[in-house]
């Protein structure tokens, strides 16, 4: 990572204290005003930052648009260091949208699995094989056409068209929601939609119609690495003439942080079922619901009267399966989604598997299959279900993999 420009020695801030040179009409805005002159200058100060003090990231390279679509759909709750080697092991398959449009849906899951919210790899690979049908193979210049598209609403189109086709639009993220509430001091932006629309409004009004890639990725690099949620590095920073919520000698207060909602918690029991042969039990995920099109350890939800080990007998018994020895309880998993908790009970048997039984369809499955252990390292899995395996550690080795 490329060093935080520092400010120059021995300038005075107009609002007193901070070092930094004067600007003459381009004082703290107050309730979101900025002078012409002074939105000039504040975005030469962050394009002059960010050309200083941006990340090499790889997919800022060639600012290929489809590099930068894939990149900003990864990066939608995942952390910049943990997208890159999945980036890169994606272009190196996936080298282009035909690439994607092509492949089956098991192996986009599967060059997805680990970064989680899998809907958005279904997403991309049905985008792009819209891309493919309506738009040449090429992912589209505008923004009506972008946001018609499966994963893309109104901040992913912009980051697209700015980043990917250096084009004007908006974008507010997280990063550049909160750089924004602290330059206008603004404390509800992210607790209502009438805070968030002001936050579209600044962005797309301190916008430039030249240099907008540089404009926007300025923005959100700083959020990013200077105006970071805890411990602001205000002296650092190329806006900071500009901050009214640093005049107001608070950053930290700016946004008001969200009001918490509670997490549901679900109880449950999972199943590590295997055959004595090396083979795991597992099902795939139906469509309509969690994790659609991934593979998975069967597991029930359970009442709070009913209780882990009844909940377990009652699935095996579902599917029609006699353990050889009784269940071991194995350890629980706990994983947590955005909508609520999940806590299950793993329990662990052999059971008798013969050539000619046929799993009962249902039972939160659109197909089920005996895995050995090289399906189990090829499936697309969600993480809750390699939690599971990791757990269920007396799972013989070897095995080939069926269908079933
Ligand atoms: S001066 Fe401080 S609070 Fe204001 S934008 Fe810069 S880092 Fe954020």
């Amino acid at each position: 990572m490329k060093s935080v420009a520092r400010e120059k020695p021995g300038a005075t801030h107009p609002s007193g204290g901070v070092p930094g040179r004067a600007i003459r009409g381009a004082g703290p805005p107050r309730g979101g005003e900025l002078s012409p002159g002074g939105r000039t200058a504040l975005r030469r100060a962050l394009c002059a930052w960010f050309a200083g003090a941006g990340r090499p990231l790889p997919w800022r390279e060639r600012y290929d648009p489809y590099e930068v679509w894939v990149a900003e759909m990864m990066l939608q709750q995942t952390q910049v260091e943990a997208v890159i080697p999945f980036f890169r092991r994606w272009m190196a398959r996936f080298p282009d949208v035909a690439a994607v449009a092509a492949a089956p849906e098991e192996e986009v899951l599967k060059a997805w699995e680990g970064l989680g919210y899998y809907r958005r790899a279904r997403n991309l690979h049905e985008a792009a094989r819209r891309m493919v049908a309506d738009h040449g193979g090429r992912v589209p210049a505008d923004l009506e056409a972008l946001r018609a598209l499966p994963g893309i609403g109104r901040y992913t189109a912009g980051a697209v068209l700015s980043i990917g086709f250096d084009r004007a639009a908006p974008i507010v993220d997280g990063n550049v929601g909160r750089v924004l509430s602290r330059l206008f001091a603004l404390p509800d932006a992210a607790r209502s939609s009438a805070g968030e629309a002001r936050l579209w409004e600044l962005a797309e009004a301190l916008l430039p119609s030249r240099a907008p890639r540089a404009f926007n990725q300025g923005l959100m690099e700083l959020g990013a690495l200077v105006c970071r949620p805890q411990a602001p590095r205000c002296g650092e920073c190329p806006l900071r003439r500009w901050c009214r919520a640093r005049a107001l000698g608070s950053p930290e207060r700016f946004p008001a942080a969200p009001l918490p909602k509670a997490r549901p918690v679900r109880e449950g029991s999972l199943l590590l079922l295997h055959d004595g042969a090396g083979r795991l039990l597992l099902r795939k995920r139906p469509a309509g619901g969690l994790w659609v099109g991934l593979w998975e350890p069967p597991w029930t939800e359970r009442s709070p009267a009913e209780g882990a080990p009844a909940a377990a007998r009652r699935l095996l018994t579902a599917l029609a399966l006699s353990p050889l020895g009784g269940l071991r309880r194995r350890g629980r998993v706990v994983h947590g989604l955005t909508h609520l908790e999940l806590r299950l009970a793993c329990y662990a048997a052999q059971v008798q598997a013969t050539a000619g039984h046929a799993l009962p369809s249902g039972n939160g499955a659109s197909a089920w299959q005996w895995a050995g252990a090289a399906a189990l390292a090829e499936l697309p899995m969600a993480r809750l279900g390699r939690k599971a395996l990791a757990i269920g550690g007396d799972i013989p080795a070897g095995g080939s993999r069926t269908s079933g």
